[in-house]
Parts: structure tokens; C-alpha cells; sequence
């Protein structure tokens, strides 16, 4: 969200209307420049999650000149993202945790601002340009963010299941199936027999760590992405 001030929003188009349907959508990937704004704790862990490489992840369409035109793509990086709301709608379920609502102004805000990330300073729905050209580089990852331990923890993590190739092969079909929830049982089995055996991994790796207190709850999603459970849920698949 453009943070400027608009005393008269209904007559022009040149400012931003504060109307916070861009935060609705989503929040901000993080990129180089918001590493302060974690080194300062103004964001925290605990607010973010990650998209892992080969992931299903709606990007700006680099095409288009407009912002309402983004398209479910695999990513080609891993994303450092922030969290939407818990307080989930279905209309905007990936609505930012940061975004708030000032009942009797209708207007909207944003709590961290004016240390926003960088993505929510470029985008202005009516002219892309600025966040189109910075989206795909410098983007912060998960290492720059990790002591050593805890890249080790990762890698562990990472290693312990099949779901990189997996969540691809898994994202491909959902696309070509024009984003139609999957049938498991048109699934050969043993994609659903490794699919089974990364879940769990996925599930107990991140109760060990939580229980032998190494990693916080909710910073999990940050250091190992969503849960492979929950991902195959949007996916329709339930083991
Ligand atoms: S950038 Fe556009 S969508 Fe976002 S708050 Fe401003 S006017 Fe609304
Ligand atoms: S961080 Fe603030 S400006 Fe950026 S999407 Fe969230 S609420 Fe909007």
C-alpha cells in the first residue's frame, strides 16, 4: 500500500486511496532491503513464512501493466513472505497480518508503517511499473536470515522427504487440471505412498523440534515452509 496521505480520494487517480485491496491480496515477498526492518524486530520470524522452490505462488503477471492480473506460477526461488491474518475470510484468505481497518473512517492502515517492506512502498495499483521491475530480484532467504544451526535444521528437514520433486509434479498436475482440486485415487499410487511418507516426516520432524524446545512454533513456516499437510489440503488431496 502507497502510504500517502489523500484528503480528496474520490477525485483523483494519481494517489493511493488507501483502500488496503492490495494488502487484501496478499502481503509483501521480502527482498534485500527489508533486512533491517528484522534486525530491528519490527518483523519478526514468527510473521512470516516461506514459499520453497517449485511451490505454487501467485506472482505479478511481468506481461501485464496491472496489478489485479496475477498468475499461480511455480516459483523459481523460494519466497520469504509475511503471513496473512489468522483471522481468516473466505473472501480474502491470504488478506496481511498487518493490515488494519478503521471502522468509522473506512479507511485502512497498515501497523508497520512507515517501515513498511519495500514491495508495499513500489506497488501502486495504478501504475505497476516500479514493483514489476523489483519483484523478481533481491529477495531475502531463509539462509540470510539463520544461524548456521538452524540452516542445518533446514537442510535436515529438507532432506528427509521427497516433497521437492513431489510438490513440483504435484503443482504441474493441479495447473494442467485448469486449478481443479485432485482426485487421489487418479494419482498413481506410489506418488501417494511418498506423498504419505513426506507428510508424516514433515509432521514429526516439526513436533521434535518444538517439543526438545529448538525452533518456536510459530516459527516453523518461516524455516521449513507450510506444512506439507495443510498444502495438500488446498490441493484437495486428504491422507
Ligand atoms: S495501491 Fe491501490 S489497491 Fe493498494 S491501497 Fe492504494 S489504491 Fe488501494
Ligand atoms: S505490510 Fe502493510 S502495506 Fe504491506 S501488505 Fe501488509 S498491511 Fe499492506
Amino acid at each position: 500500500m502507497n502510504q500517502q496521505k489523500n484528503t480528496n480520494p474520490k477525485k483523483t487517480n494519481n494517489l493511493c486511496l488507501r483502500c488496503g485491496t492490495c494488502c487484501l491480496k496478499g502481503g509483501p515477498a521480502l527482498h534485500q532491503a527489508d533486512y533491517i526492518l528484522i534486525k530491528n524486530a519490527q518483523i519478526k520470524r514468527s510473521h512470516l513464512f516461506s514459499i520453497l522452490k517449485g511451490e505454487l505462488a501467485y506472482m505479478p503477471n511481468l506481461e501485464s501493466d496491472s496489478s489485479s492480473n496475477s498468475l499461480l506460477c511455480l516459483t523459481e526461488q523460494e519466497l520469504i513472505k509475511i503471513k496473512p491474518n489468522p483471522q481468516k475470510t473466505l473472501q480474502y484468505p491470504w488478506a496481511c497480518m498487518f493490515l488494519t481497518q478503521e471502522k468509522q473512517s473506512k479507511t485502512t492502515g497498515c501497523k508497520l508503517h512507515p517501515n513498511h517492506p519495500e514491495e508495499c512502498k513500489l506497488l501502486f495499483c495504478q501504475n505497476t511499473k516500479q514493483i514489476l521491475k523489483a519483484y523478481q530480484i533481491n529477495r531475502l532467504t531463509r539462509a540470510e536470515l539463520s544461524t548456521p544451526d538452524e540452516q542445518a535444521l533446514q537442510a535436515a528437514h529438507s532432506s528427509g522427504t521427497n516433497w521437492t520433486q513431489l510438490g513440483t509434479e504435484l503443482a504441474t498436475y493441479f495447473i494442467n487440471q485448469q486449478n481443479n482440486f485432485i482426485e487421489i485415487n487418479k494419482l498413481p499410487k506410489k506418488m501417494v505412498k511418498e506423498l504419505e511418507e513426506s507428510a508424516n516426516f514433515d509432521n514429526a520432524f516439526r513436533s521434535i523440534v518444538v517439543e526438545r524446545k529448538v525452533l518456536k512454533q510459530d516459527e516453523l513456516d518461516f524455516h521449513f515452509g507450510r506444512n506439507i499437510t495443510s498444502i495438500l489440503k488446498q490441493f484437495g488431496i486428504y491422507l
